[in-house]
């Protein structure tokens, strides 16, 4: 008999949400979560006045949902935007941070561009469109319409800084879909940034680059933990689920580790842990594809290196966001972020914090060195590049091994194969940074999305109901 419950597989952000955004429609979720605490890559660490964010630092504020789930946590009072002063970007040119441009005339007066490629900018909509289906890479799109040095000084230092990524092998139109766009259908990405911030702004649509960015005052850990404990019981630490059955209820889920086996009845499940793991899952159901091409989607480790130094240590004004380093001026780091000039309450008084991340697609073992090791790549870049100084007051480091995963060119065919799998198992649901984009915005919007959806499949009205559920548990 259907239960109507519906089982989330994985705590991070993706599947917090969902759960929430389930549990208020009056429906009964349980989170199986294979770790010891939920969040995911989300982990804040606070330690004598210093605040470490070892995973992501901020939220774009991109979509309504994410507002409203902040609302709706009671989280309002303790949302911090970031600081006016951190809208300034560095980026690393000839072994300094250079301020980015923010305007057409201080483009044009910029040191970080040659004249050459100054004027190449120009030619960019007259620029064909590229012919043909076949995905291309990052790098070839950048190199064809804005030419090498806009790859080297611009886009791949901002890939590294998204993705942690490699832009000779990412995907255009998976891992920049917007930017594909443009080309698609403006026929210039110039042109269609013009075009496009009206169009946005008659919609009243917010671009990335405009969105507000957030965190809360004791970092991101601060929405994971709250979305938890409204869940409550609800959640089920150390529960790796490594198998679900298609059954007449709709699904068996069999999950637990060290000889604590759970098995439960559902109506639903949604996925939202990571690639590599939605490989390994036994889908034991008729007709489903499957999915252990997922293993190919590549996650190259990235270590972040978070230090805390006495203010006058540091030469830099650390008036910004923080410096991007294109792969061009080898350094060790991706880059870093200014985090206490970004937000407040992360370095005490008369004290500074840095977080840089190290390895990605660009240099993966370096990501796995031990911490010793990798706190004195990050300083010896920052001594460099940021004239610091000293002995450091404070540091984190931590390393994901898998950290971001990379929408190379193939991942078309992966997300079609993610889109056959739903359609042929009905009740399961595939939703999170493995597929739905990977950004935490992009996450949170797609646990929303995903609730949504199985609350229509189950016959539940869309709404969301302004109330808390009690979550029932169905064990079996
Ligand atoms: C170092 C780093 C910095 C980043 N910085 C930013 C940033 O500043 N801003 C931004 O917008 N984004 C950033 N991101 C990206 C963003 O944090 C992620 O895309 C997002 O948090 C992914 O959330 P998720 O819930 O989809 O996946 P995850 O956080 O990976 O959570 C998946 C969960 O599922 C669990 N799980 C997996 N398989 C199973 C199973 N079989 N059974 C039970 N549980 C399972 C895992 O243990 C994990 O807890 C960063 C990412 C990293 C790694």
């Amino acid at each position: 008999m259907r239960n109507n419950s519906v089982a989330i597989i994985g705590a991070g952000i993706t599947g917090l949400t969902a759960a929430f955004r389930l549990q208020q429609r009056g429906i009964p979720v349980i989170v199986y979560e294979a770790g010891p605490r939920v969040g995911g890559v989300i982990q804040s660490v606070r330690q004598g006045g210093f605040l470490a964010e070892c995973g992501p630092n901020s939220i774009l504020e991109t979509s309504p949902k994410i507002a409203s789930l902040v609302a709706d946590l009671g989280l309002e009072q303790r949302r911090l935007y970031s600081e006016p002063r951190a809208e300034k970007r560095y980026l690393v040119r000839g072994g300094k941070p250079v301020e980015m441009p923010g305007s057409l005339g201080g483009f044009l007066k910029t040191p970080l561009f040659s004249a050459g490629a100054k004027l190449r900018l120009f030619r960019e909509p007259f620029v064909r469109r590229a012919a043909g289906e076949a995905e291309e890479s990052v790098a070839e799109f950048v190199v064809r319409r804005l030419g090498q040095e806009f790859l080297d000084y611009a886009i791949d230092p901002l890939v590294a800084g998204v993705y942690a990524g490699d832009p000779a092998r990412l995907s255009v139109k998976e891992a920049f879909p917007k930017l594909h766009a443009l080309e698609q259908r403006y026929g210039s990405l110039i042109l269609g940034q013009t075009l496009g911030a009206r169009e946005r702004k008659r919609r009243a649509e917010v671009s990335k680059q405009s969105a507000k960015k957030f965190s809360f005052d004791e970092g991101l850990q601060t929405l994971v933990d709250t979305l938890h404990q409204k869940l409550g019981n609800a959640v089920q630490l150390r529960s790796p689920v490594a198998s679900i059955r298609s059954s007449p209820a709709g699904w068996r889920v069999i999950a637990g580790g060290e000889g604590a086996r759970k098995v439960a009845e559902h109506s639903a499940v949604l996925f939202a842990g990571t690639a590599g793991k939605l490989a390994q899952l036994n889908i034991l159901a008729d007709g489903v594809p499957s999915l252990a091409p997922l293993a190919q989607i590549h996650h190259p480790p990235v270590a972040s290196v978070v230090l805390g130094f006495r203010r006058e240590d540091v030469a830099h004004p650390l008036d910004g966001f923080g410096m991007l380093i294109p792969r061009v001026e080898k350094c060790h780091t991706l880059g870093t972020l200014f985090s206490s000039t970004l937000f407040p309450g992360r370095a005490p008084a008369g004290h500074v914090t840095l977080t840089s991340y190290i390895g990605g697609a660009r240099n993966p073992d370096l990501a796995l060195k031990d911490p010793g090791t990798l706190a004195e790549l990050a300083r010896q870049d920052l001594r460099k590049l940021l004239g610091v100084s000293g002995e450091p007051a404070f540091q984190h480091s931590f390393v994901y091994r898998e950290a971001i995963p990379q929408y190379n060119v193939g991942f078309g065919r992966t997300r079609e194969l993610m889109a056959r799998v739903e359609a042929t198992a009905p009740g399961l649901f595939l939703a999170g940074h493995y597929r739905n984009g990977i950004s935490l915005g992009d996450s949170l919007v797609a646990g929303h999305d995903a609730a949504t959806r199985i609350a229509a499949s189950l016959g539940v009205s869309s709404e969301l109901a302004r109330h808390i559920e009690t979550p029932t548990l169905v064990e079996a």
